[in-house]
């Protein structure tokens, strides 16, 4: 009794929040994850205001997938979410689920309603050294996820003929009528296209992000080889910079810089890292999996969707992790990474405390942040790092519960 009112008595008063955070709960072993996480790191610190949108599937199947967009808005209302990950039904999931309908990526969702741009930057320990032995810092990849080879129309050609490229104004007057090819065998076509708005959406939350994160912004297309296509993202890019942002990235000492993709390439293989590299739909596809497998491990892949007007959403890049999850549910002991999820929440409190003024809860994310450092350089790590440390580093495997454990120890003799 008396030791439960001294302990009662030492606790730190909890650090307040204003506004709320946007709360949106996912499925799986993520969301086991996320309640842990909740109840060891979070909520004995903070006095935690959030505005909590169940996503996981069940939910979205009771709602008709109406919580979505419903936690998408106050996304938009509040500003900043934090989001677990959720189930992407397939053919699978909908028996599996008894599911009406095929419900659409949620992520989806919310990306096509705050018109944002993904980006993803690795978290970074000492003990895991990246594949490319000069990358020091972490690279940040920004996915421009709207058309080209994703919205293509294609077409294979089964005999001689020709391919014209058409347009036709709103009007009905033919202004472009070029010639693709004249085939003299049967071959393949394919007609993209991409728009000036959702470019420019692109564009202003390259910028922003770069200037929220003081880091410089590189893009790169192949503007020489596709002299109207590519050339208009270049033209977009640098049109925007000179308009609006190019006194404040002169302020905080950081560049714009763009060049050709291929030596893009070269250049970021030559880099230390430390900057966000912007890249087409199809470029930034191919090569977050690259940046992300050479960095280490999808596990501490971090990701943020901002849109062009600075709204936030924080998530872990990993899924649902289902295979751990039904090792769960069979009661044998996972040994699940929780760090990209924390992070998330780190990442998400942090901007909601530089928006509010609110130092306290600005200070908690970094030393939230810390206390997974430090455990993970005390080498108590989940089992999916432990065959990534260099050698001779010692490491211990330990399952989810206990790892978050240990970070809250590090983190409660912080704060
Ligand atoms: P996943 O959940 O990312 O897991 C794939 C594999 O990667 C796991 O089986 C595990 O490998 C490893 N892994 C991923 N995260 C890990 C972590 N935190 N700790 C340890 N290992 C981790 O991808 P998936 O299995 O393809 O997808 C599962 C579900 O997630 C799907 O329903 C999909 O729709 C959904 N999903 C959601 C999002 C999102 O909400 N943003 C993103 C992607 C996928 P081992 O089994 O070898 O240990
Ligand atoms: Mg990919």
């Amino acid at each position: 009794m008396l030791y439960i009112m001294v302990l009662e008595e030492m606790k730190v008063e909890k650090i307040k929040m204003t506004t709320p955070l946007v709360e949106m709960d996912g499925d799986e072993m993520t969301r086991i994850i996320w309640k842990m996480i909740k109840d060891e790191l979070l909520l004995p610190f903070i006095d935690l205001k959030t505005e909590y949108y169940d996503l996981g599937l069940p939910e979205r199947e009771k709602t008709k997938d109406k919580v979505t967009f419903d936690a998408a808005y106050a996304n938009q209302k509040y500003g900043v979410s934090v989001k677990c990950a959720t189930i992407t039904p397939n053919k699978q999931r909908v028996e599996e689920y008894n599911l009406s309908e095929m419900w659409k990526s949620p992520n989806g969702t919310i990306r096509a309603i705050l018109d944002g741009t993904v980006f993803r930057a690795p978290i970074l320990i000492d003990s895991i050294k990246p594949a490319v032995r000069n990358w020091k810092k972490p690279i940040t990849i920004a996915r421009h996820a709207y058309g080209d080879v994703y919205k293509a129309t294609e077409f294979r050609v089964p005999t001689n003929g020709k391919a014209n490229l058409v347009f036709t104004d709103k009007d009905g007057n033919e202004i472009f009528n070029k010639e693709i090819y004249d085939f003299e065998c049967p071959g393949v076509l394919q007609g993209q296209y991409n728009k000036d708005s959702s470019i420019r959406s692109f564009a202003h939350s390259c910028f922003n992000y770069a200037i929220n994160t003081k880091q410089d912004l590189w893009f790169a297309t192949k503007d020489t080889i596709s002299k109207q296509y590519d050339q208009t993202f270049k033209l977009i890019f640098q049109e925007i910079f000179d308009e609006c942002y190019k006194e404040k990235f002169e302020e905080l000492g950081i560049t714009y810089f763009y060049t050709l993709i291929d030596d893009a390439v070269a250049r970021v293989i030559r880099s230390e890292g430390g900057y966000i590299w912007a890249c087409k739909n199809y470029d930034g596809d191919v090569m977050s999996d690259m940046v992300s497998t050479a960095f280490g491990s999808l596990a501490m892949m971090t990701s943020v969707l901002v849109s062009p007007d600075g709204k936030y959403e924080y998530e872990a890049a990993h899924g649902t992790v289902t295979r751990h999850y039904y090792r769960y549910l069979k009661g044998e002991d996972t040994s699940t990474n929780p760090m990209a999820t924390i992070y998330a929440w780190s990442g998400a409190l942090r901007k909601r405390g530089e928006l509010d003024g609110l130092n306290d809860l600005v200070d908690f994310a970094g030393k939230l942040e810390k206390a997974c450092i430090d455990t993970l350089n005390d080498g108590i790590m989940t089992k999916d790092l432990v065959g990534l440390v260099e050698p001779g580093v010692k490491a211990t495997a330990v399952n989810t519960a206990t790892f978050i454990k240990k970070i809250r120890t590090r983190l409660a003799s912080k704060l």
